[in-house]
């Protein structure tokens, strides 16, 4: 993609901040990348980024028990590192693990060396194929090599942000707009994160008891 391309696209994410569903135009732009899973079966997909932290996490895990369901955490390396019980239990809970790098690199912003650096320190602690790039931003280059170097890779965006990170939203409306987007087959972003705790710990348990009450199964990727 050429510089205007990116100028664009850049332009359309800082006027807009953040869209809760991802729009078909996103989607065409990268086909190489997983926007959501196949809308055949009733199965939602919901994801954790940013942790593990000791605050957030552990909550996280306890409410998926009560309602039976997996997910999926991309976590920070530092993180781990920090936390490696956390991380540990994650795993022996059936949860999916993914790389969402080291130090939470903005692709747009890092060069691809560094990029792919940071990718692997953080692959040396969690040893996965799936992968999200923080913030969602990463060049074309980086997809290119990443894949080249991990053929097996994964790399997971979303169909449905919650929000939850967002200061300014209302756990009431995060919750209603995580229930409006979220349909057969969708990703949904959470954060494990101290920002998103305040609507998180209000949106995780209804939106489960929902989703289980309308018959989805509620699975890591
Ligand atoms: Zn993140």
């Amino acid at each position: 993609m050429n510089n205007c391309h990116w100028n664009i696209l850049s332009c359309i994410f800082t006027t807009l901040m953040y869209l809760v569903k991802t729009p078909f135009w996103l989607r065409w732009l990268y086909p190489q990348l997983v926007w959501r899973r196949s809308i055949a079966s009733k199965t939602i997909y919901i994801t954790f980024d940013d942790g593990p932290i000791p605050e957030v996490t552990p909550f996280v895990l306890d409410t998926l028990a009560m309602y039976n369901a997996k997910a999926t955490f991309f976590c920070i390396g530092d993180n781990v590192r920090k936390y490696p019980e956390i991380f540990e239990r994650i795993k022996a809970e059936g949860h999916s693990v993914g790389n969402h790098t080291f130090n939470h690199l903005k692709g747009w912003a890092t060069e691809d060396d560094l990029y792919l650096q940071n990718f692997r320190l953080c692959d040396d602690l969690i040893n996965t194929h799936l992968f999200r790039p923080p913030y969602g931003r990463i060049k074309r280059s980086q997809i290119r090599k990443l894949k080249s170097e991990f053929p097996e890779l994964d790399i997971i965006m979303w169909d449905v942000l919650s929000g939850d990170f967002d200061v300014n939203l209302s756990p009431e409306k995060c919750l209603r707009n995580v229930l409006s987007t979220t349909s057969d087959g969708s990703i949904v972003v959470f954060h494990d994160s101290l920002k998103a705790f305040e609507r998180l710990r209000f949106v995780l348990p209804l939106a489960l008891k929902y989703w289980k009450e309308q018959g989805f199964a509620i699975s890591q990727l």
